[in-house]
């Protein structure tokens, strides 16, 4: 049996549930294989059925060998018949996916129903987003090919980036390259901010073009089977000023001790404090306003999180962000990102391309 099954009973068993429902579409993806847009998976510790409408039913039984595929309508027939055949109480349900009309919807079916047992409803977070957070072996393969995919478009075509060349057009040749270099797709809208709107930390890409001397910043990224990259440089097309070698030297560093420094056992809060004092003494501190990093898998934001006050514990084979930038209005931004998997003895870094 499939062991991500096996350990999201185990969960189900610590939190005493009788059952769990998943519709977070990369939970469903991780515990069932199936990559289909649309579905509920129905666990319990005897039973295991994914319920996805025509479409998908094909897809599913091939992708999906551990779980019983039913077809089911827009409606929640289908939970009621199952919560009466699987008798179970207590059913988990993932409080940060399921609408709040799609809730009212279950409980209004579950009240209009005259069946006897009417299984209670418990709201969870976290759940398969904490064992995702973990990698496994054939997971960290997959997300170092995302990786190298947005590494290769970097390193081709960073060199090429001329004066005068908007940040629209300089976006849609990196997401090309991704594409020929094997991507499925972008993980997300590749940002070029040049100049001032660089002080943006998400700046989407605008006509506006480059000029020679100011810093650009491109964050980007590759999704190949499910999994995704994510990578930030801050470039200087000509030469760079001494304000720009200033400020990219103080978040290089920035970058660099926390990649050093995070060790397995420290909290998000920890980790992120590693690159956080380092701007705050160089004195920009106040201009830091995001978090350190995010784990990275089949979202590209996921657990663990790294940033001030994240309680969460950063453990072995958790693959997340290092990405510390500096932003000063009307000047632009200093962004350096890399991917790292942590490793008994300490972060790895994933990503390759220059800083
Ligand atoms: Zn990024
Ligand atoms: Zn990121």
């Amino acid at each position: 049996m499939n062991n991500r099954l096996r350990r999201l009973r185990q969960v189900m068993a610590e939190k005493d549930l009788d059952a769990f429902l998943v519709s977070t579409p990369e939970n469903r993806r991780y515990v069932s294989g199936f990559t289909g847009s649309a579905g509920y998976l129905l666990v319990t510790q005897a039973q295991a059925l994914l319920a996805t409408d025509f479409r998908y039913i094909e897809q599913a039984t091939g992708q999906s060998p551990d779980f019983q595929v039913i077809r089911v309508g827009r409606n929640w027939n289908w939970f009621l018949e199952q919560s009466q055949a699987m008798a179970f109480n207590k059913v988990g349900f993932e409080g940060q996916n399921v609408t709040v009309s799609s809730y009212n919807a279950l409980i209004e079916a579950l009240q209009a129903s005259d069946q006897a047992n009417k299984p209670s409803l418990i709201a969870t977070s976290g759940v398969i987003e904490t064992l995702r957070a973990v990698k496994e072996p054939g997971e960290l393969m997959l997300l170092q090919r995302a990786i190298d995919i947005s590494d290769k478009a970097l390193k081709v075509i960073v060199p090429t980036i001329k004066p005068g060349e908007t940040e629209r057009e300089i976006a849609w040749r990196l997401e090309k390259a991704m594409r020929e270099f094997g991507a499925d797709a972008p993980s997300f809208d590749t940002i070029v901010a040049a100049g001032p709107n660089g002080a943006m930390p998400h700046h989407r890409p605008s006509d506006r073009p480059v000029q020679a001397g100011e810093p650009v910043v491109i964050d980007m990224g590759a999704r190949l089977n499910g999994y995704c990259s994510d990578i930030t440089r801050t470039i200087c097309v000509g030469e760079p000023d001494e304000m720009f070698r200033k400020i990219y030297d103080y978040v290089l560093g920035a970058q660099l001790t926390a990649i050093a420094t995070i060790k397995p056992g420290m909290t998000g809060g920890e980790g992120d404090g590693m690159a956080r004092q380092v701007i705050d003494k160089a004195g920009h501190g106040e201009t830091f306003g995001h978090s350190l990093g995010h784990g990275i898998g089949l979202a590209v934001h996921e657990s663990p999180w790294v940033g001030p006050n994240a309680a969460n514990v950063l453990e072995e084979n958790m693959v997340f962000s290092v990405e510390p930038g500096i932003y000063i209005t009307g000047w632009g931004g200093v962004r350096i990102e890399d991917l790292v998997a942590l490793e008994s003895s300490g972060a790895r870094v994933l990503s390759k391309a220059r800083k």
